[in-house]
């Protein structure tokens, strides 16, 4: 297979807003020409589509503009993190085609750094350490409409924080017992201002620094300064974070006037989530879906996962593509499937090659064919591309074409075959059909027909006769039985659970986040109708034994094809063997959503 250039079905970059923010900065020299940006996955899942567009937009801004990108694992929450999710984040960005080279970070390894500037923030007077009880914490944070009130623990003397807070970091007490906060404006309208916890007591052990620390850090403190000592120049981040970056500025600002971060400092932007409909993406769900058995694994084909689109038959070009094609902006963001779909099979189109499968067999005899000859038929590798080359299929007496290009009784329009019609075998003859065999039952289970032997594909003339069905075969001599998966999609409504929120990806709700108390990214109070597992697809996986030309029997994993009038195939990364080919279908050849794969032209 030759590979197409990546770019080949993007336009050209279209301009976005941060494009042209870039551009800007750039043009003012406001970082001294540096472009550095940085991707932050929390190690907490496997990476899904809606990553691939952060990703894209992070590395895709960074080398358009000779800049660098930052793979950095957030991986403050000692409980959530694992391993295996860290291995296979870094598996989906390469395989997406992105590298950071050098700058592969954590979170982790600036947790003295952040330790030492909390302290710092204490003694500027401008942190302290509170003991209320969650609930105080809770009822003294106001509301929307209601200003917060201090706790008594805001008028602790720095030496006194100072004094906890390396208590707290030696262990002397409890989970839950204090948090430190910064002390900012317990009056300010945005609630994430509202004195925020930067510091909590978790006495668990962190998959990197092992037991070495019993506080850890919050999300919205550790991630403007890991950016600012990463000196990163555009810090881009999802819409449900604007409200916390008047939060980030302060943080950092204070920290650059003391001297311990460099100006100019990193300024963080926001574009929106991308929601694909017909899924979830929301990582508590996906792995609600993995650990209750409901798909097979994080990589199951039908899975949003850049490890399931994977072994779905997607490719990188596809996704990138999509991600282009789709755009950054601040408006909300759904996407019907069949878009993402549609850029797979722009890319498969040009660069999959052809080969035939009979997915549901049905016996065809050519009374009038010897019975023992066999007869090389050619058939292009790629109709658009004859460089590819052809490929021989052998015609014999006896042959397997798809069950459903035979109707005893055509509906009206069918031009396939019928009792007294003509069709054409692929790259071979017209024959017309003379009779049937059935079973006890009635079922039709051999079709028998003659061939005209004027009409062979290629000789001249043979082409002058027109019949309008056209339909593929196998030769009954020479066949390789498949296991081939046929995959739609995973819900059988758009928003699975029955609202937009309950469907979209995690939002982030900053109220027990000021507690410190409760795990630091809560998900929206669920406004789900039903259960979204109520919503899966029962028909989102079909197994069946299919027929396989005979070279396909030793296909490498990961090739993909294109099966003749019925879409485009991957060979199973994980199942595919020898001799036992296994084949999942990517994506049919036209949007069929709701119909049934047997319409063929
Ligand atoms: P969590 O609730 O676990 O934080 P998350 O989806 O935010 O889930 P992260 O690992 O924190 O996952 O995400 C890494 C990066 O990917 C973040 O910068 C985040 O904004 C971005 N991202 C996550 N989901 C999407 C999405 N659906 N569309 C675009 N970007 C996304
Ligand atoms: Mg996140």
């Amino acid at each position: 297979m030759s590979a197409a250039p990546p770019q080949s079905q993007a336009q050209g970059p279209s301009s976005n807003f941060l494009r042209q923010i870039i551009a800007e900065d750039q043009r003012t020299h406001k970082y001294g020409g540096r472009v550095v940006t940085r991707f932050p996955p929390e190690p907490n899942g496997y990476l899904h589509i809606g990553h691939a567009k952060s990703i894209c937009l992070n590395f895709g801004l960074a080398a358009e503009n000779q800049g660098t990108c930052h793979l950095r694992f957030d991986d403050t929450n000692p409980v959530k993190e694992d391993i295996e999710y860290e291995e296979s984040i870094k598996d989906a960005v390469r395989w997406l085609g992105y590298d950071w080279g050098a700058h592969l970070y954590y979170a982790s390894d600036y947790f003295d750094r952040l330790y030492e500037f909390a302290r710092h923030l204490i003694k500027a007077d401008l942190a302290y350490v509170d003991s209320s009880t969650p609930e105080e914490m809770r009822h003294l944070r106001g509301t929307l409409t209601e200003p917060g009130r201090s706790s008594s623990y805001r008028e602790r003397s720095v030496e006194q924080n100072l004094d906890l807070f390396k208590r707290m970091k030696e262990g002397e007490f409890p989970d839950g017992a204090h948090v430190l906060r910064l002390k900012i404006d317990l009056k300010s309208p945005n609630i994430n201002m509202r004195d925020p916890a930067i510091y909590r007591i978790r006495h668990t052990a962190h998959h990197r620094t092992g037991g070495k620390w019993c506080v850890y850090p919050l999300y919205d403190y550790t991630h403007c300064i890991s950016d600012a000592l990463e000196r990163i120049t555009h810090s881009l981040c999802t819409l449900e974070f604007q409200d916390h970056r008047p939060l980030y500025d302060w943080i950092i600002e204070r920290l650059a006037d003391a001297g311990l971060l460099q100006r100019p400092l990193p300024q963080q932007y926001e574009f929106a989530r991308l929601n694909l409909t017909y899924t979830v993406m929301s990582k508590r769900k996906l792995l609600e879906l993995v650990q209750g058995g409901h798909v097979d694994g994080w990589d199951d084909p039908r899975m949003p996962t850049l490890a399931g689109l994977r072994r779905r038959g997607y490719t990188p070009e596809a996704i990138r593509a999509f991600a282009e094609r789709i755009g950054v902006s601040k408006a909300d963001q759904w996407i019907d499937p069949g878009s993402l779909e549609d850029c797979l099979r722009n890319d498969l189109n040009e660069r999959a090659q052809r080969r035939i499968a009979v997915l549901d067999p049905l016996k065809l005899v050519i009374d009038n064919y010897p019975e023992d000859a066999t007869e090389a038929c050619f058939a292009p590798n790629h109709p658009q591309q004859a460089e590819l080359g052809t490929r021989t299929l052998a015609l014999s007496r006896e042959l397997w074409i798809e069950r459903d290009d035979f109707q005893e009784r055509p509906p009206k329009g069918y031009f396939r075959l019928a009792p007294g019609a003509e069709v054409r075998l692929r790259y071979a003859y017209i024959v017309r059909c003379t009779s049937v065999d059935k079973d006890a039952a009635g079922n039709v289970i051999a079709v028998h027909c003659t061939y005209d032997p004027e009409t062979r594909s290629g000789t001249p003339g043979a082409e002058a006769r027109k019949v309008r069905g056209n339909i593929h075969w196998l030769s009954a001599r020479q066949t390789q039985v498949a296991e081939v998966r046929l995959y739609d999609r995973l819900f059988k409504v758009p928003y699975p659970g029955g609202s937009k929120q309950s469907a979209g990806t995690a939002n982030v709700t900053t109220t027990a986040l000021i507690a410190g108390t409760v795990d630091e990214e809560t998900e929206l109070e669920d406004s789900a109708e039903r259960n979204f597992l109520d919503d899966i697809n029962p028909h989102g996986k079909r197994v069946i034994e299919a027929l396989v030309e005979p070279a396909l029997s030793s296909v490498e994993a990961e090739s993909r094809f294109q099966f003749e009038r019925h879409g485009y195939f991957v060979a199973d990364l994980r199942d595919s063997r020898p001799g036992r080919p296994v084949f999942n279908r990517a994506v049919t050849l036209r949007d069929s959503w709701g119909k049934e794969m047997s319409t063929h032209s």
